[in-house]
């Protein structure tokens, strides 16, 4: 067995190998960089090498810093995590040549996968259905054009180097090809450095499940079940489950038995995982469910699976890098109850998903559940890296009561003032079409509107802050006497010696609603959490957080929709500016495109105006908070 292990990743995922590690008496050595001098995996390892700054491509990119790394504190193995530099076979070769151990398969197989025009020419030589579509080598424009007519509309345009959900563009009329060619390409060349791109069949009613496969280095490979992923926002994942609702039995052993076909046709070591899309709109059937691409690395949704099946999948890498055989064979591995797993972000649901950074000054995640973070309260997330905060991992005897958990754990997530989709994760646990586990990738996109409609308050928690703010002037009287106590007065715009209902006008979270003081005696049943800023005071309900104060307490800073001033949510790039001063806009246009942390945004027009001044200029860096452009609403 391994003696030690460098962990070439940062976030939860360093923190979940380091535990599984340290459980195995395994020393394990960090590597961070400017921004993660603090962070938890630092905090966690037992010793940690500093590779440079910020930018991942300055530090967690950078190969060379990371094996030199390894070598100098004596690691005898590489685990890369998932991302970053997990699925680059270059990588693993210069790991192997230094004559460290890879976790993870051979070079070959990574090659052999990691461009999915490739990968899906490999899968059909070994029998394994792939989804129809056009894999080849001409890029003409013209071709590429002519192919997907030939495909049959929708189309899906994916950069075959894509991952994350990136590059990827679903075209449903031929005269939008051209266009959504170009911004795949422009895409796919700053993420991924390579413009190719194939075409497929857009399946309609599709549900993305997938296999895990493992292999060791003597020949055997199993699976260890499905997992469903279909709960999408842009491709990228947001709850995941296992096992995949609905699924028969005989469909369950094809899908899993082409799954370990594929992995052997890759001569597959380690931990890898196997995606399919399912055409469901006649039920889910063996014969509807293709190969999309294979993940050659642990996933992210690794522990909905460890959940079912008992196993630590990261001990299985360990071990099978220390050449070990597999730990089980296929017929002891057995499905147990349900899981699931909904990914904590710091971003705002209620703004586009736009990242929120900044220091988590108040974090609670309810520890009934599993937890995988990488962060703790007092710790920062920062523009660099995936924003993610944690993933909340579920178990129940069955589907239902595995759901409820999650749900009520997302409910109790308190954060502040970096703002998260808790709420939103709750709202979508609790939908009813999921409920019943009738959901395809698209059912996000379809109720976007009513999923990140901006949560309100409920009537007892205004109550709760009224009554609050009421006895913290009266408090403050008490001790300071009258002077203070007529400040308070005017400040929350209320009078404590009259009648005892009326109305106090509070401003939440900048919006002013009118509220009826009530009784009293909750003032001694104060059991929610609050955080207390000055004047204003957060209040969490519902994985929600309201900042309360009385109606003054705001002053006119109510934000960029009432002034028409067009912020910037986050440091980065002008990518495109579509508007120009003097020109007339409507409620919801594009304005500006901004590239940030590796995604475009766009920012809209917030009502009907005019573009009243402009600063963005396409290329421009722009610090958060800059002013982009400012629009007058139309009279
Ligand atoms: P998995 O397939 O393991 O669930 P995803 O498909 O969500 O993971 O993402 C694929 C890879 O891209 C992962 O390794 C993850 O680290 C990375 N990734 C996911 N989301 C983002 C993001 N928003 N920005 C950058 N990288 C991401
Ligand atoms: P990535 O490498 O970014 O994970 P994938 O090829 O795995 O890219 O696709 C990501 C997601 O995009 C899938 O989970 C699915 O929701 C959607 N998708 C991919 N291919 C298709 C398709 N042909 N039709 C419909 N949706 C698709
Ligand atoms: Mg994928």
């Amino acid at each position: 067995m391994l003696k030690s292990l460098l962990i070439a990743n940062r976030g939860e995922i360093a923190c979940r190998i380091i535990r599984t590690a340290r459980k195995m008496g395994i020393r394990t050595v960090a590597v961070y960089s400017d921004a993660d001098t603090k962070a938890l995996h630092v905090r966690q390892a037992d010793e940690a090498v500093h590779i440079g700054p910020s930018p991942a491509r300055e530090s967690y990119l950078v190969g060379d810093k990371i094996i030199a790394a390894a070598l100098e504190t004596g690691a005898e193995a590489i685990h890369p995590g998932y991302g970053f530099l997990s699925e680059n076979a270059d990588f693993a070769q210069a790991v192997l040549d230094a004559g460290l151990i890879w976790v993870g398969p051979n070079p070959d197989s990574i090659r052999a996968m990691g461009l999915k025009d490739a990968a899906k020419e490999r899968m059909i030589a070994a029998g394994v259905p792939v989804t129809p579509g056009y894999l080849g080598a001409d890029q003409s424009p013209e071709r590429l054009a002519a192919e997907a007519d030939k495909v049959g509309y929708p189309v899906l345009i994916k950069a075959v180097a894509g991952g994350g959900g990136k590059g990827m563009r679903r075209v449903d009329d031929p005269a939008d090809f051209a266009d959504a060619l170009l911004s795949c390409q422009r895409e796919a060349a700053s993420s991924f450095g390579n413009t190719d791109v194939l075409i497929e069949k857009y399946i309609l009613s599709p549900r993305h499940i997938e296999v895990q496969v493992f292999g060791d280095r003597h020949g055997n490979v199993v699976h260890l079940f499905e997992r469903d992923c279909s709960l999408q926002r842009r491709h990228q994942k947001v709850i995941e489950e296992a096992p995949a609702p609905g699924m028969d039995e005989a469909t369950r052993a094809s899908i899993c038995d082409a799954a370990v076909k594929a992995a052997k046709a890759v001569d597959y070591v380690g931990a890898g995982t196997i995606e399919f899309i399912a055409d469901t709109s006649e039920g889910l059937r063996a014969d509807r469910i293709w190969f999309m691409e294979m993940n050659t690395r642990l996933q992210v949704e690794h522990p909905v699976t460890e959940e079912i099946t008992g196993q630590d999948l990261v001990e299985w890498q360990l071990r099978v890098a220390s050449g070990e055989v597999l730990p089980k064979r296929q017929e002891e591995l057995k499905i147990n109850g349900w899981a699931m797993e909904a990914r904590l972000y710091a971003e705002n649901p209620a703004t586009g998903f736009l990242p929120s950074t900044g220091r988590l000054d108040h974090l609670m995640i309810p520890s009934d559940e599993r937890i995988e973070t990488g962060v703790e309260e007092r710790d920062t997330i920062s523009p660099f890296y995936d924003p993610m905060i944690a993933k909340i991992v579920s178990w129940g005897d069955t589907r239902e009561t595995a759901l409820i958990d999650l749900e009520k754990a997302c409910r109790a997530v308190e954060c502040e003032p970096v703002k998260t989709n808790a709420w939103f994760l709750a709202r979508l646990l609790g939908h009813p079409e999921f409920r019943v586990g009738d959901v395809t990738t698209g059912f996000i996109a379809e109720h976007i509107d009513d999923l990140c409609e901006p949560p309100l308050p409920s009537g007892a928690l205004l109550q709760y802050a009224a009554d609050d703010l009421a006895f913290d002037a009266s408090n403050m009287s008490a001790a300071f006497g009258s002077a203070l106590f007529e400040l308070t007065q005017t400040r929350f715009g209320f009078r404590l010696n009259a009648p005892p209902r009326r109305d106090v006008r509070l401003s939440v979270n900048g919006h002013v609603s009118a509220v009826e003081v009530g009784d009293h005696a909750l003032w001694y049943d104060h059991t929610r959490t609050t955080v207390k800023d000055g004047p204003l005071t957060t209040y969490f309900e519902d994985g929600a957080a309201f900042v309360i104060g009385g109606d003054r307490a705001y002053g006119s800073a109510a934000g960029t929709a009432a002034d028409g001033a067009i912020l910037s949510p986050m440091p980065g790039r002008i990518i495109a500016v579509d508007v120009t001063e003097g020109e007339t806009v409507t409620k919801g246009q594009k304005l500006v495109t901004l590239e940030a942390m590796k995604m475009e945004h766009s920012l809209v027009a917030p009502f009907d105006g005019t573009v009243e001044t402009l600063a963005a200029v396409i290329g421009g860096q722009v610090s958060e908070g800059a002013v982009l452009a400012k629009i007058t609403a139309t009279a």
